[in-house]
Order: structure tokens, then C-alpha cells, then sequence
């Protein structure tokens, strides 16, 4: 029958334009999306909108084979899924659709890639150092190798680094440990393939918490009630977060579990001052994009109910100069205007992202710090006055296969800043009866109450596929979030929370638009809730020394309704209606890990005191009568999402970068370091 076809041009015509037809009677295509939209547009009360954002599509001539090619795709996706007859899909999306299964090269990732080039020039060409160093490096004249070794290099290890290194004494040396690798904006994965490959852990199988590719960037770690969502690489989470920067409420300090040293008045501003002014952070231009402005129309609908709505600030480049114009940042780097692709959270491919790479992490490398990638510190020791610190360094053999080395180092101060799952696993494989830690340790962990919803057929336009570092051609999708939608006035905090909209990047826009029916995906809006969820989750080690996270009432709790409840009537607001996605089974998935090491005033109901000082509870957390506070083991510290007691109900890395200024401030005083930091 295909020879039938290739044979009679007079027949293949026919059953195209037949085939168009029949689409044409089955799926509106954009072009009446929108005139759809206009008529209910005039029966509604939002009839004053302006609609001038509405998605600009690629228009792309077609051969008439490609069309025949593409007009195929459509009608089997039919027939395979009868739901699809209700789905929005318009032959001009087909193309994006099709485009999205595979990476190309372009001009700004190109550009992205000689910028990283030129910035790495002072440092050798990249931040990180060859971790085979590691093995013979001599002793530096005392009997540890490092005197400050930072374990991790998201916001707390980062700001450790940087802040100590700026204050060494000559002669000190520091270091820093992380298991992902060093990446270089340009190469970020952009299609589903590559996002999968780079998961570190298994997705699929009975085995989902081993090991799949050690160096992954994605680190997804599945529970039953819980998954968790984090970077790996040199810089940590920054690399695939969506650099939203929020302070917390103030009132979340003043819960019974924070420390009391935390809970005077404003004792953070002028460490969030810091951290901002480091970070690069800027507030978004109101109604830059169709979502942001579809989330502030939602909105308005719901300010009878307390609802308030404000543009985000984020940590990103826009200079409004255009792309070809470089921006230099406050560390000297080449950065570049945002075209707003949308593909924040796969890793920005444009170097506008103010990641960790650009800014604390040079700092730090300027200041002396090495950096070793690839080695993941497997749990740790204590020598007397010094740590020993086990580790394995991963790297591929010629043929391309992960291979791994077993190595130790040594060093007085270890600053662990392996993040929320990755301190507490550290900490949990290092006890013995050598070594004491809290019974806290694992407990009150928390996923920030995060949630995913979705809207569905959306009144207002919203274009949520992401496109990576391509000529945008017209669209403006924008970062992956750009606003804030609160309930500030709720007297009760813990019925307080915070919903964000959101993108799919390109490399898995076709999964959602799959999943939404909404193949445009230009009428479905993300949404990305975050709230008080109590903390009751625990981290606990598996036989492989892994960490699982156990949580048995989330699923059933009040806060799980409460975030839901939002959810639908934010999709209220929008006029469509809300949805949930089951696909990666019935459970919370959380990118905001929080805990597991948290500071408390009492090791009995905390792991670290105020300082970031590990309490040692060898005589049952007793109180040191030298220093007259509970007794700490000497030199060990944890920094970073780990030692949250509680949930903060916002975006997390400007209140972990806060704590840490503060907490690394208070390290280089400490008396017994004055031949390792310069005072003041
Ligand atoms: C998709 C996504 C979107 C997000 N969006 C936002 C946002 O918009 N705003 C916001 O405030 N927050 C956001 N976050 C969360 C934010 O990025 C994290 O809260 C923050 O990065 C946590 O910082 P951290 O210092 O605790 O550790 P992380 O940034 O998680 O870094 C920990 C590092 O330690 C390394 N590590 C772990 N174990 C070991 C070990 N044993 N040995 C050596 N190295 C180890 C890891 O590889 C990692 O690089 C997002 C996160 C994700 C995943
Ligand atoms: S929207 Fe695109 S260019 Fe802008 S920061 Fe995100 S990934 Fe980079």
C-alpha cells in the first residue's frame, strides 16, 4: 500500500487534504483557540484584557512530504489515545513538537560556552582541579592536609569556601569536595535522552536508589510518600534551580524549634543584604510574560480572599542591551542577557543564570581554594584534633565505562555542605561508638511543603514550553518562575502559602503537553506551591549506605488538603481546572530538602548548636564547662539546607546563603582559629 502511495501523487494529495479535513473537524487549531477565547473573552468579566502576548509561532514552510510526515504523527497519536479528540493541538505546534527530540547547536550556546572559556582563562581553564591530586598530596608541615575542607559546593558550601578562603592567613590551605562535575553553560542537556542519562540515580526499575551515572547532574532520590528533586555538579542545586530569591517571613524564626540566638529582631537582614548583593538579585518586569500576567489576573480574582500577587526577584542577568552585548558581573565574569527560553531547571545554556559558578564559587577559587570534583566523601573520622575524611573519586576509563577509586584526606575544620540529604547521610555513615551524634540526626526533615498542580484549559494565554538557547524567533516564555502569589494576611502561619507558576523546559514540554492534553501547552498554567508541612519526614540509611526518607502521615495530612485547596482555587481564578499528575505515583515531590541536621539550642532536640558546631553527645550532650554551652565536636560544622528545624514556606537558597554568612562569620572568630583567619 506505501508503494500505492509513493506511485500516485493524485492519490496522496487527496488523502492529505482528507486528512487535514478530518483534523481540522476534530481539533481547533490556534487560530480558533484564540478566536475562541476572544468570544468568551466577551461574555466574561475579563472582557478589558489585552491579549498582545499571545504565543508568536515559528512559521516554518513545510515540504510536502514533511507535511505528510508530521499529518501521520497526528492521526496515530489519535487513534492511540481517544482522549486526544479533546485535546488543543494545532498543526503549527507540530514542527516544536517534532524539534524538541533532539539537541542542535546554536549561536548562544556557542557563545555560552567561549564566555565560560574566557572567565576560566585566571584559574587555568576551569575551577576544578585533577582529584588524583588528592592521592599523594603531602602534609603541608602539620599533621592534617587541609585546614579547612568544605565538603559539597551548593549555597552553604560555597559561601563557606568563599568567605573562609577571603580570610585565610598565608600558608593555610582549603579545599573543597563535591561528587558531580564542573559544567560548562552551552552543554546543558536540552532533550529528554540526555536529562535521563544524567539522572545519578536509577528512574526506572525495583533498584531506583542505586547508582546509575555517578556524575549525573539530576539527583533524584524516590521514596514512597516522598521524591526529591537536587543538583550534583560544581555548584549544586544552583545549576537547575529556578533562582528564585525570597526571604522568609519573620515569623517563621520566631517558632519555638529555631535557636534563640535566631529569633531576635532582624538578625538576618543584614546577612540577606550580603548574600543578595552577591547573588546578583533582581526583581522581574510585571507582566514580562503570558504566564505571569495569566497568575496576576488569577489572582485578582481571588483578592476577596486575602490573595496578593508581586513579581519575583531572581538571580539572573537581564540588562535589556540584548544578547550580542556582554554584561560583566560583580566577579569579572561574562555573563549574558536572559532571552527567556524557559529551561532554567535543565541548566542554563545562555550563562545568564547568576549560578554558584558565577559569582561565590570564583570568589572562592581566587582566594586559594581547590576544587575536586568527582569525589564523593563517603563518611568521616575523627583523629584526635584532626578528620579524616573517606572518599571515592569517580571518573570514566578510556572506554567510556564509570570507574572508582577509594581514597582519605585529612583536615582540622570539615564544614559539611553536602545539602539537606547528602550532610545527614554523611553524618549517619560516619556514627560509631567513636563517634556520637544527636538522636535528632535525620529527624524533622522537610520538603518545604512543595506541590505540583497544574491548570488546565486556562482562560488567559499562558506558553509554558520551553525552547533551551535558541533564537527565540518572537517568544518570550521567561524564566521558569516569575511571580509570587501569597495569603500574607492569614493569622495563622501555618495556614500560610506561597504558589508559583512555572515552565516545562524543552526537554520534557512534549511529556507535558502529552500528559495536559494541551499540545500548545499555551492554556495550561504550572503551578509550584510551597508551605508549612511540619516536618515529620526522617531520613534513615538503607543497607547500601543511601539515604531514604520515610514519611508515612504526608499523604494524609491536613497541609497536603490545605496546598491542594489553593491549587483549585488559584485554577478558579484562572478559569480552567485544576489538575494533579500520578505519574510519578500518588506522592509528594519535593526540590526545597530541608533538615535532617537541624540547629537547636539542646542536642536533644537538634544536631548542630546556633553556630553550625555539631553537638557531641558522648556524656549525653552535657554541658562543657570551659566554654559553658552543650559540648560540640571540635572542628566539625554542617552548613547548609540540613540544618533547618522547620520549614520555611518560601524559596529556600536566600535564607540558606543568610545563615551561612552568618554562621562562617562566626566560624573565622572563633578563639582557637586565630592562626588560620585574619580578624575582622
Ligand atoms: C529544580 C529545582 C528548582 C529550585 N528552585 C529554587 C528557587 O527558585 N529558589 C530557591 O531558593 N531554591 C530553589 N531550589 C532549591 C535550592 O537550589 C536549594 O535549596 C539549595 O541549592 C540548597 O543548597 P545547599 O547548600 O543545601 O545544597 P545543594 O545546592 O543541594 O548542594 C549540595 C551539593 O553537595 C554535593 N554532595 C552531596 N553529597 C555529597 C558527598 N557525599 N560528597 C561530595 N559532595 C556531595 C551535591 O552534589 C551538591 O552539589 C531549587 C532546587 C531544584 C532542584
Ligand atoms: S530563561 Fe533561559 S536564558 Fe533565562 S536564565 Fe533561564 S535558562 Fe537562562
Amino acid at each position: 500500500m506505501f508503494g500505492d502511495w509513493q506511485s500516485s501523487e493524485s492519490k496522496r494529495s487527496a488523502l492529505v487534504a482528507s486528512v487535514l479535513q478530518s483534523i481540522a473537524i476534530v481539533l481547533p487549531d490556534k487560530t480558533n483557540l484564540e478566536e475562541r477565547h476572544r468570544a468568551r473573552q466577551s461574555h466574561n468579566k475579563f472582557a478589558t484584557l489585552e491579549f498582545g502576548m499571545t504565543s508568536k509561532k515559528t512559521t516554518q514552510k513545510l515540504s510536502r512530504r514533511q507535511l505528510l510526515q508530521q499529518t501521520t504523527l497526528a492521526v496515530v497519536g489519535l487513534v492511540a489515545s481517544p482522549k486526544k479528540a479533546q485535546a488543543d493541538l494545532s498543526l503549527g505546534s507540530l514542527p516544536d513538537v517534532l524539534s524538541r527530540r533532539s539537541s542542535s547547536p546554536s549561536i548562544y550556546k556557542e557563545t555560552a560556552k567561549s564566555d565560560y572559556a574566557k572567565n576560566m582563562q585566571p584559574f587555568g581553564g576551569s575551577m576544578a582541579t585533577d582529584p588524583r591530586c588528592l592521592f599523594g598530596m603531602p602534609p603541608n608541615g602539620r599533621p592534617w592536609q587541609f585546614d579547612v575542607l568544605v565538603v559539597g559546593s551548593g549555597y552553604g558550601a560555597s559561601i563557606t569556601a568563599a568567605r573562609l578562603s577571603e580570610k585565610m592567613l598565608p600558608g593555610s590551605r582549603i579545599a573543597m569536595l563535591e561528587r558531580g562535575r564542573e559544567w560548562v553553560p552551552g552543554t546543558f542537556p536540552d532533550v529528554l535522552k540526555d536529562v535521563t542519562d544524567n539522572s545519578r540515580l536509577k528512574l526506572f526499575g525495583r533498584h531506583k536508589r542505586d547508582l546509575s551515572n555517578p556524575t549525573g547532574l539530576f539527583n533524584v532520590v524516590q521514596c514512597d510518600e516522598v521524591s526529591v528533586l537536587s543538583g550534583s555538579g560544581l555548584g549544586g542545586s544552583s545549576l537547575i534551580n529556578a533562582s528564585v530569591a525570597l526571604r522568609a517571613d519573620r515569623e517563621v524564626f520566631l517558632q519555638t524549634q529555631w535557636p534563640q540566638a535566631l529569633r531576635e529582631m532582624d538578625f538576618l537582614s543584614p546577612y540577606y543584604d550580603q548574600a543578595e548583593y552577591e547573588l546578583g538579585v533582581r526583581q522581574e518586569p510585571c507582566d514580562w510574560t503570558c504566564k505571569m500576567k495569566a497568575q496576576r489576573l488569577a489572582a485578582e480574582q481571588l483578592k476577596d480572599h486575602g490573595c496578593h500577587f508581586e513579581a519575583a526577584a531572581l538571580t539572573l542577568t537581564r540588562s535589556f542591551r540584548g544578547h550580542s552585548l556582554p554584561v560583566l558581573n560583580r566577579q569579572g565574569l561574562v555573563q549574558r542577557d536572559c532571552i527567556d527560553c524557559g529551561d532554567c531547571l535543565t541548566g542554563c545554556n545562555v550563562g545568564a543564570k547568576n549560578t554558584l559558578a558565577m559569582n561565590y564559587l570564583p570568589m572562592a577559587r581566587r582566594n586559594g581554594t581547590m576544587m575536586f570534583t568527582q569525589t564523593e566523601v563517603r563518611d568521616i573520622e575523627k583523629c584526635g584534633d584532626f578528620w579524616k575524611v573517606n572518599f571515592i573519586y569517580f571518573h570514566r576509563d578510556e572506554k567510556g565505562r564509570h570507574t572508582e577509586h577509594e581514597g582519605c584526606t585529612t583536615a582540622r575544620v570539615v564544614v559539611l555542605g553536602a545539602g539537606s540529604i547528602g550532610s545527614s547521610e554523611i553524618l549517619l555513615r560516619s556514627q560509631s561508638e567513636d563517634l556520637d551524634f544527636s538522636r535528632q540526626l535525620g529527624c524533622n526533615w522537610t520538603g518545604n511543603g512543595d506541590a505540583l498542580g497544574f491548570v488546565r484549559k486556562t482562560e488567559f494565554p499562558t506558553n509554558v514550553a520551553g525552547f533551551s538557547a535558541q533564537d527565540p524567533q518572537g517568544r518570550r516564555i521567561g524564566p521558569t518562575i516569575q511571580s509570587n502569589v501569597t495569603f500574607p494576611d492569614r493569622p495563622n502561619l501555618f495556614d500560610r502559602v506561597l504558589i508559583q507558576e512555572g515552565v516545562a523546559a524543552r526537554s520534557y514540554a512534549n511529556a507535558l503537553s502529552y500528559l495536559m492534553q494541551d499540545f500548545d501547552l499555551d492554556h495550561t498554567q504550572v503551578m509550584l506551591g510551597m508551605g508549612h508541612d511540619r516536618q515529620e519526614g526522617k531520613i534513615i540509611l538503607e543497607d547500601n549506605g543511601n539515604a531514604y526518607i520515610s514519611w508515612p502521615g504526608i499523604l494524609n495530612s491536613d497541609y497536603r488538603r490545605l496546598i491542594r485547596e489553593a491549587f483549585s482555587s488559584l485554577a478558579h481564578g484562572h478559569g480552567g481546572k485544576y489538575k494533579y499528575l500520578r505519574v510519578f505515583g500518588d506522592k509528594m515531590i519535593s526540590v526545597h530538602p530541608l533538615g535532617g541536621c537541624g540547629m537547636s539550642d539542646d542536642p536533644r532536640s537538634g544536631v548542630i548548636n546556633h553556630k553550625g558546631q555539631v553537638y557531641d553527645t558522648a556524656f549525653g550532650g552535657d554541658i562543657d564547662e570551659s566554654t559553658g554551652e552543650h559540648r560540640v565536636h571540635n572542628g566539625l560544622y554542617v552548613c547548609d539546607g540540613a540544618i533547618f528545624p522547620t520549614a520555611i514556606a518560601c524559596n529556600p537558597f536566600l535564607t540558606i546563603s543568610a545563615l551561612s554568612e552568618r554562621a562562617v562569620q562566626l566560624l573565622s572568630l572563633e578563639p582557637q582559629y586565630v592562626d588560620l583567619f585574619r580578624f575582622g
